[in-house]
């Protein structure tokens, strides 16, 4: 499989979050001929929604995703407080026109040990935004996160429990893809299969580093560890995935400290050469 070009790209802010704003990042993406954009919700609430979309609409970027919804088992229940601010990452979702709202479901409710109930947190939560989503016409995307977050960020984390919850759901709701929370999983090609087109929402590249240094913030650029990206993105292709690969890299030690525009370089070359 030969390599993507840099439109095939899309830049997740996260990538850049030390360093840029949003608007930087718009232009940034313009400068290096990288083809969409991600936000998180607090550069894009820092700029502001409606000139944030603007700003994109007239870049020309499409939206792979916005980053992120969930957190719906923090309190132990899923409460008012957190089903408007769902619904609020819906309305934004909306206005920028993301490819899909991305969740981050939540871990274990505080000083609790109940994963069964905080699986069934998750469900409900997710039911009730799906509602609100399926009128507002966005996407809802279940991200699966390595199990080494089930307890403190989310407790869904397999392509496999995602999908069943997204069976149980119906219609608006998938998966974003993301190669360092999913390329251990020995049932990943039948999950993908599984998911079909209309399910495998977002497809996330960055890279696993052995040793890892931090359970959180030590994901290494495309081509610098040991997953197969070309088989991962070719896996989900193969099963009608067309979207753009969005680059999540959270990296304190090493591509946080860089200089921005020397990140965005080294991910349109390993764009080519690594995935
Ligand atoms: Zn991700």
């Amino acid at each position: 499989m030969s390599g993507l070009e840099p439109h095939r790209l899309s830049l997740n802010t996260a990538t850049v979050r030390e360093k840029w704003s949003l608007a930087e990042c718009i232009e940034g993406c313009l400068r290096h001929g990288i083809g969409g954009i991600s936000p998180w919700r607090d550069k894009l609430q820092e700029m502001g929604v409606d000139k944030a979309a603007r700003a994109i609409r007239e870049a020309g970027l499409a939206v792979s995703g916005l980053c992120r919804g969930g957190w719906f088992t923090a309190s132990g229940a899923v409460d008012r407080t957190v089903i408007d601010d769902n619904r609020r990452a819906v309305d934004e979702a909306a206005a920028i026109g993301a490819a899909c709202l991305v969740m981050v479901v939540g871990g274990l409710a505080k000083d609790s040990r109940d994963l069964p109930g905080a699986w069934a947190l998750v469900e409900e939560g997710l039911a009730r935004t799906l509602d609100y989503a399926r009128e507002a016409g966005v996407r809802i995307a279940i991200e699966p996160l390595h199990p080494m977050y089930a307890a403190d960020r989310a407790c869904v984390n397999t392509m496999r429990h995602a999908l069943d919850i997204c069976d149980r759901l119906g219609p608006g709701i998938g998966c974003a893809v993301d190669v360092y929370h999913v390329w251990w999983d020995n049932e990943l090609e039948a999950q993908l299969q599984r998911a079909g087109k209309d399910r495998i929402m977002a497809f996330h590249i960055c890279d696993w580093l052995v040793p890892t240094r931090d359970l959180l913030t030590d994901r290494g650029m495309m081509g610098d560890g040991v997953i197969d990206i070309p088989r991962l993105r070719g896996l989900a292709e193969s099963n009608g995935f067309s979207g753009l690969n969005e680059v999540e890299i959270f990296s304190a030690l090493d591509w946080w400290r860089r200089d921005a525009d020397e990140v965005l370089a080294t991910i349109v070359r390993r764009g080519r050469t690594a995935c």
